[in-house]
């Protein structure tokens, strides 16, 4: 086994912000045998001068323990407070929803935008700022992809409405709902159900909201979905939500494999970028295990190849192609029994074609004591994972 065959994620906020305190970085890194500092920096690389500063330093303290770094980037979501300082400006660059609403004109949670991994800008900016960081950054020996994928979830929201008295109008299924909180954070929802024991006197029974977070259904990808699959939307469904319902009730594999192919063709465009601009230059990327992930903490079962289906992540085949270099599965919130089974089928299925570094969470949250560390370690080992990849290194300081 390599000497330094683990890895680390690193958030320069609270860390790595002087000299010492990078020196104690490298001085962890080869006390925990971490070779790989995954280090995350903005895709934009206006970044200010200090960061870039730091970012040189510590590529120079890893370059001298022969550590390697690579800089992390937030691949297909942009968490900005002003969409003034969005990398592209167009509407069409944003996802929309299976209810036809853009990230574009509601965010997620306000502020998470997310680009359409198939718009041909997006493809081409995404591509050439991983260049450009490449070419920022000397001192970086390769870029780490994290967040790419689609977003996906079903939220849903089940209210008690017994008491409720006289608190709004009838709500009537299908009808869309605004909840509004006091920082101006808007979110659509649908109500679902809405049953009342009585109108008078006002007695609810209760209210459930649901909103799909499934994407892209954009007219752009719709079209080219029926380009690839060679299947025709019927035309009497005018509406997104009739479309989107049509192609995930009669068509979900051949859904899943459109976007798929639309993610796996992006990871190829970077790569590509990134071979052009430095040859030696490795890619790698941080994956899930299940969508929705942490569902073990709900006791919901693993659902095999999910990351496929809902976030578009066919990551073997990235591997397959030969467009990474490793990969960091995020392997969190999990027993260390379900966790060795998560990385035993992952080996499987990169087929050793890369190393695989099995992505470990601590967090106040979650914690993990150095026994449980150890037991999570002997299940990587036991799966075949080159090492571990720690998230991140300010929690795991405290421990190891
Ligand atoms: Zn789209």
């Amino acid at each position: 086994m390599n000497p330094l065959h683990n890895a680390v994620w690193l958030y320069l906020g609270s860390e790595a912000r002087n000299a010492d305190e990078i020196a104690a970085l490298t001085g962890w890194c080869e006390r925990n045998r971490v070779g790989k500092v995954i280090v995350y920096l903005h895709m934009d690389s206006r970044q200010d001068e200090a960061i870039a500063e730091r970012v040189s330093l510590l590529a120079e303290a890893c370059a001298s323990r022969n550590i390697e770094l690579h800089g992390m980037v937030s691949t297909l979501i942009q968490r900005v407070d002003n969409r003034d300082s969005l990398l592209l400006q167009d509407k069409s660059c944003y996802c929309v929803d299976a209810h036809g609403i853009s990230t574009f004109e509601e965010p997620i949670v306000g502020k998470s935008y997310v680009l359409d991994p198939r718009h041909p800008d997006v493809i081409r900016t995404v591509s050439d700022k991983c260049a450009e960081l490449l070419r920022r950054f000397p001192g970086l020996n390769g870029i780490h992809l994290d967040f790419v994928r689609y977003y996906h979830y079903d939220s849903r929201l089940e209210i008690d409405t017994k008491s409720a008295g006289h608190w709004i109008g009838l709500p009537k299924a299908g009808q869309p709902i605004r909840l509004e909180t006091a920082d101006g954070v808007r979110t659509t929802f649908f109500i679902e159900q809405a049953s009342n024991l009585y109108n008078d006197p006002p007695i609810g029974d209760k209210l459930v909201l649901s909103r799909s977070y499934r994407y892209c259904f954009c007219e752009d990808c719709l079209s080219g979905f029926e380009r690839h699959s060679g299947l025709v939307i019927p035309e009497s469904l005018s509406e997104t939500a009739g479309k989107a319902q049509w192609l995930l009730e009669q068509h979900p594999a051949e859904w899943a494999e459109y976007r798929a192919s639309i993610v796996t063709g992006l990871v190829g465009s970077i790569r590509a970028a990134v071979r052009e601009e430095r040859p030696d230059a490795r890619l790698s990327a941080a994956i899930w295990y299940n969508a929705p992930y942490g569902n073990e903490l709900r006791d919901e079962p693993f659902l095999p190849d999910s990351e496929y289906e809902c976030f578009g992540q066919k990551w073997w085949e990235w591997v397959e192609r030969g467009y990474l270099d490793f990969v960091c599965p995020m392997d969190y919130w999990m027993k260390p029994g379900s966790f060795g089974g998560i990385v035993d089928g992952q080996l499987r299925k990169t087929d050793g074609r890369v190393p695989v570094y099995a992505g470990l969470l601590k967090t106040p949250e979650y914690e993990i004591d150095r026994s449980g560390y150890e037991e999570y370690a002997r299940m990587a080992e036991a799966g075949g994972a080159a090492g571990i990849c720690f998230f991140h290194y300010g929690s795991w300081k405290q421990l190891l």
